[in-house]
């Protein structure tokens, strides 16, 4: 069964991991600063690496001190976590419609979605295309709230040559399996705000300050540690350092490996009738986290189910976050989100991934075009 997504291993990511085991080192560590290090250069931002990009968002809300009360504009079509993160600080979630050809949220809807209460924007990189972030940036300095980018499908990529990590005010990334490059488990923050870094990476490590010029505390020993906020351990361990560091080596070749694939399906597909191809904007240069094709609602379902019957397992990514349960008390979100809707009922992720096989693009290609024949 082809899946929609998967890692790539090779021997230098084994052999970089049976090292770390065989170093005095199994958690913390010297990898997790040459990882956070190496992340820098491709993001252009401080970093600091965590246990999941679910970690990375609620360390990230943390930094900028959401809190009960507050409100995010967060786009329909995303990952719970996106949300999940923002209401377990007490805030209120809010939602914003997006653009039908990225599926990332609409700087119009957004200001449209802005009060008094607004705390930032949250912005969600769908499949690998940066977001609209000069318009939002221009929304979030008008109105001085925060932008935040979950980039969880896009470390790599880039939005008008610059590198997604450095725009936002802070950004989170996931190394999941099926990401761009994996840790297993594992994600980053990275901005660079300094007082942001600083607080996103005291809440993903209880908390402690170490630094003895900050103490409230005089006159105790040099073992001394101090807490002033609560924090979690969302420490991401020197042996998954050690696989992300190796794996980061490989980004650019994975980068063109991603978009000969993508590329593969352009032109696989292009004329094909009553399908919609993903389009690349001017600004952006993404380093795509899966194939998002658009089909006729009413074959969706069968095309899954047909393509499942040969052996490929495509996925629907997302089903709109306000039409789950956990927000039914709110107040009724159907049909307030119709870009969102529409997108999610004709949405298909193909498989996209390193070392997925030409003769597999094409051979899932032509089932579709036969499907549609
Ligand atoms: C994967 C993902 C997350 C969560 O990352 P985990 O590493 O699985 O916790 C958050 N947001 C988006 C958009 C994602 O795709």
């Amino acid at each position: 069964m082809i899946n929609y997504g998967r890692h790539f291993i090779d021997e230098m990511d084994i052999q970089s991991v049976v090292d770390s085991l065989k170093s005095d080192w199994l958690t913390t560590g010297p990898l997790v600063e040459v990882f956070e290090n190496a992340l820098q250069e491709i993001t252009k931002a401080r970093c600091v690496a965590v246990s999941s990009g679910t970690a990375a968002l609620h360390c990230a809300y943390f930094a900028i001190g959401l809190k009960p009360g507050d409100e995010v504009i967060t786009p329909p079509i995303t990952f719970i976590a996106t949300q999940a993160t923002a209401a377990q600080l007490g805030a209120k979630v809010v939602f914003a419609d997006v653009q039908s050809d990225t599926a990332n949220i609409d700087p119009v809807a957004v200001e449209a979605a802005i009060t008094s209460k607004t705390k930032a924007i949250v912005a969600v990189d769908y499949a690998g295309h940066p977001a609209d972030l000069g318009a939002l940036r221009i929304i979030a300095d008008k109105y001085g709230i925060y932008l935040i980018e979950d980039a969880s499908h896009s470390l790599g990529s880039l939005y008008n040559g610059q590198s997604v990590g450095s725009i936002a005010d802070i950004t989170t990334f996931s190394f999941f399996p099926t990401k761009n490059i994996t840790t297993a488990e594992g994600g980053a923050v990275a901005t660079n705000n300094e007082l942001l870094l600083q607080r996103a990476k005291r809440f993903s490590r209880q908390g402690l300050i170490k630094d003895s010029s900050e103490f409230k505390i005089k006159g105790e020993g040099a073992w001394h540690q101090e807490v002033h906020s609560f924090g979690l351990n969302y420490r991401l361990p020197d042996i998954l350092c050690a696989l992300g560091i190796s794996q980061l080596k490989k980004l650019d070749s994975f980068k063109f490996e991603r978009s000969k694939i993508f590329m593969r399906y352009l032109s696989n597909l292009g004329s094909v009738e009553n399908i919609d191809l993903p389009l690349i904007r001017k600004s952006a240069d993404p380093m795509w986290h899966f194939f998002p094709l658009r089909v006729n609602e009413r074959t969706r379902e069968d095309l899954y189910n047909y393509l499942l019957k040969n052996g490929f397992k495509t996925q629907v990514n997302y089903f709109p976050v306000h039409l789950h349960p956990v927000f039914s008390g709110q107040q009724d979100l159907k049909g307030k989100f119709p870009v969102s809707e529409l997108f999610y009922s004709q949405e298909l992720s193909l498989p996209l991934y390193v070392g997925l096989k030409n003769t597999q693009i094409d051979e899932i290609s032509n089932l579709i075009i036969k499907f549609y024949e």
